[in-house]
């Protein structure tokens, strides 16, 4: 295996994140904390789970935490995958990471929870249970039943058998939740739902009884072996409906002050803890948490997509917090303690807070992260985020294109140690993202090119040639014999996307544009139609681009909702937001028919009803085209044996998303010189029957 270069000893400045924080009766090594998160993996994929999380520990994260895990099957969260501990069956698959934490010397720590009416209860098809008849979360057309006293006595019981359970499995840390909007626990906490007039309802004290006794129970269960931690949301960004900072978020904290042994405190519902870069940059819930630690003697932890250490020392320094949390920073890079520790601090891998994480969960599916190819691999491809296989072969290898597909593929062949030449017909490097990262609100993903630049400068067995363009020619010219196509991709001219099969009619005149139209700096002027049949964020961060640009904006598109797939991503009430608040027209489930000189016809995506309106110019947000005519040029120079191999990667194989195209480069590097398999090209974990 060959990994990237190390090492200093340990540096001065970030001493202090290497200190240990006693945690009640366990210690954390570090200061580095990774808090519960998600994954989309939970208890239908537990070897995977564990590798993932064992990635972290060995990566020198002090604790590493499960995501929230449902302690009773009325609480069955189904067809999400979240962690379980219904019963004594759930204690060995959450024993494997227990183990894979352990050994790295790190803590485990384990997030118990009731959802109360966010349990649909799909799987287990028991009535969800909470503190009031109410429908369910998601626009389900279930309604829960309402707890009575012997129903609280038995949530008490489940959480307390979940807690010795835990404990058995092996955990160091074990949670009480109230966060995020989704616990019962806080649900009681609530005045928007408790309406209740027995001692659960009515005062603040009564409405915290539940999360008390929890906490207590909890301790008397396992507290003398265990940790008992909190996490609680201090403000839900809501005003007076909700906990604030200053009002009954405060006073939680106040009233429990030394109960837990750890307050793990954030803001709510998860759109606002996971914010994304677009909407607020590091450290932005600092303002919120700092009472906590006037407040009790006990350790805080608290996040704000910390990637820099010096932000994090400084946090620490000022009293904020004591450990540094991180959910997605420890996904985009699981060696961000170590690489601190060793003084390689270019070499962190720093998220751009995309959320393309958080999509794994929300779309039930195993966790994938745009900077770290290698998440949700560890287990079934075996890769590390790290370490890589070293070549091979003596094979030297062109690939040709500098985006994020071409970048990581140049960059991990080059860690294998092959001999690698990145040639990219522009002056610069970055291809879609060089592009992106300069439309509204889209800076950090700027990280995607920087931290690959940084890596690949420091590979002498990798040339970099911007200002290169490639043609076949060219490239048999070369010598070379290993041929990766990077060239990305453009978007269509002709209307035609997921809403439109056939050309759209007036596409080709001269006041229609795209978005590689706007982003060359070709903008249109007046009063623009923009037409989102991508649904991602590209339509409202061109709408945002047009309304700086002094346009008058109409944004239109067959979906639902404005964005529709930025709810995988917990954008898409942001970026209605802000669009309604730049003022831009926003028209939903409209389909283009037409296009004509100062006008557009629109129709309704269900009815048909055709409008007609007035437009300076029409922007087509449709489907991309593969740029992949070098591609289909060279695949002849194969068969006729003059390139030994050839392969298409990225946007140029098919268009997605960026995480896709550094993926697409990753793999391909781990397969330069491998055997194609037959069949699954990953393990996979099968239940036993
Ligand atoms: P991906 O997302 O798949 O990495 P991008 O569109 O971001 O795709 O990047 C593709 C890159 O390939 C762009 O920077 C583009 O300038 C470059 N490129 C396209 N065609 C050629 C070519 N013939 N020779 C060199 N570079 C090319
Ligand atoms: Fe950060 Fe995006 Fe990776 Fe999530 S997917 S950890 S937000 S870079």
């Amino acid at each position: 295996m060959s990994h990237p270069q190390t090492s200093h000893a340990a540096h001065d400045p970030y001493e202090i994140l290497f200190q240990p924080v006693p945690i009640g009766p366990v210690v954390a090594p570090n200061r580095f904390y990774q808090v519960p998160h998600c994954n989309g993996m939970g208890h239908r994929l537990p070897a995977s789970l564990a590798a993932m999380r064992g990635m972290k520990a060995e990566g020198g994260w002090g604790v590493v935490c499960t995501e929230e895990v449902e302690i009773h099957h009325s609480t069955d969260l189904y067809p999400y995958a979240e962690g379980r501990l219904w019963d004594d069956r759930d204690i060995p698959p959450l024993r494997l990471m227990v183990e894979a934490v352990h050994h790295h010397g790190s803590l485990a720590g384990i997030e118990l929870t009731h959802s109360g009416h966010h349990a649909p209860n799909l799987y287990a098809k028991v009535p969800p249970l909470s503190l009031r008849s109410m429908g369910t979360a998601h626009y389900m057309p279930v309604q829960t039943r309402r707890m009575d006293k012997s129903d609280i006595r038995a949530l008490r019981r489940w959480h307390r058998d979940a807690a010795l359970r835990a404990k058995e499995a092996g955990f160091d840390i074990i949670y009480c939740y109230a966060a995020h909007d989704l616990p019962l626990a806080m649900h009681f906490m609530l005045k928007r739902y408790n309406d209740r007039t027995d001692e659960y309802g009515g005062t603040l004290e009564n409405r915290i009884r539940l999360f008390r006794e929890l906490i207590e129970e909890t301790k008397d269960a396992v507290g003398d072996s265990c940790a008992v931690a909190v996490r609680l949301a201090v403000d839900e960004l809501m005003g007076e409906d909700g906990l604030t900072h200053q009002g009954e978020g405060h006073d939680i904290v106040a009233m429990l002050a030394e109960l837990p042994d750890l307050w793990d405190v954030n803001i709510s519902g998860w759109s606002n803890d996971s914010a994304t870069s677009r909407f607020d940059k590091e450290g932005y819930q600092e303002s919120y948490i700092s009472f906590v630690k006037s407040l009790t003697s006990k350790p805080v932890v608290g996040v704000g997509r910390y990637t820099s250490p010096d932000s994090m020392v400084s946090a620490i320094r000022r009293g904020v917090m004591d450990l540094v949390g991180a959910a997605r920073p420890s996904i985009a890079d699981p060696f961000l303690p170590n690489k601190v520790k060793e003084g390689r601090l270019e070499d962190i891998r720093e998220c751009i807070g995309c959320n393309i994480c958080v999509s794994g969960d929300i779309l039930a599916s195993p966790i994938r992260c745009t900077q770290n190819p290698a998440m949700g691999e560890e287990w079934r491809r075996s890769w590390h985020s790290e370490y890589i296989a070293v070549k091979k072969s003596d094979a030297e290898i062109m690939v040709v294109g500098a985006g994020p597909a071409g970048m990581e593929c140049a960059r991990a062949l080059g860690q294998r140690g092959y001999s690698v030449v990145l040639v990219e017909e522009k002056s610069e490097l970055g291809g879609r993202v060089a592009r992106e990262s300069l439309l509204p609100g889209l800076s950090e993903w700027r990280r995607v090119i920087d931290w690959r630049q940084g890596q690949l400068a420091k590979l002498k067995n990798v040339s970099v040639y911007p200002g290169s363009p490639m043609d076949s020619d060219a490239i048999l010219e070369s010598g070379v014999k290993n041929i990766i196509v990077a060239t990305g991709a453009h978007y269509r001219r002709d209307g035609v996307g997921r809403s439109r099969h056939h050309s759209l009619p007036g596409h080709e005149l001269a006041h229609v544009f795209t978005p590689d139209d706007l982003m060359a700096g070709r903008l249109p002027t007046g009063s623009v139609l923009i037409f989102d049949d991508d649904h991602y964020y590209i339509g409202g961060v061109m709408a945002e681009l047009l309304v700086d640009h002094g346009c008058q904006v109409t944004l239109a598109t067959p979906a639902p909702l404005v964005s529709q797939w930025a709810t995988a991503t917990l954008e898409q009430e942001r970026i209605q937001r802000k669009l309604m608040g730049k003022g831009v027209a926003l028209i939903m489930q409209q389909e283009l028919a037409s296009i004509e000189v100062g006008y557009a016809t629109l129709a309704h995506a269900v009815s048909g009803e055709q409008t007609r309106r007035t437009f300076d110019a029409v922007l087509l947000i449709t489907d991309r085209l593969p740029n992949d005519a070098l591609y289909q040029m060279l695949r002849p120079a194969v068969e006729q044996q003059l390139l030994a191999s050839l392969r298409v990667i990225g946007d140029a194989e098919a268009p997605g998303i960026i995480a896709q195209a550094v993926f697409s480069g990753h793999l391909a590097a781990r397969e330069m010189d491998e055997p194609i398999v037959a069949g699954t090209p990953f393990r996979m974990e099968y239940v036993e029957i």
